[in-house]
């Protein structure tokens, strides 16, 4: 049920974390605020398709 993803920063478009998500709790796309290790500042990093 588990599936996985990427998540990019929306502000450079660098790809900094992988994680796993369950589609049944998280059908949409999803968006978390996380540090961008290339800014270094916390931006809002969403799933790549
Ligand atoms: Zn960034």
């Amino acid at each position: 049920m588990r599936v996985h993803i990427t998540l990019e920063c929306t502000e450079c478009h660098e790809r900094n974390y992988l994680t796993s998500k369950n589609r049944r709790n998280n059908p949409d796309r999803l968006e978390l605020t996380k540090y961008c290790p290339r800014e270094r500042k916390a931006t809002l990093h969403r799933e790549t398709k």
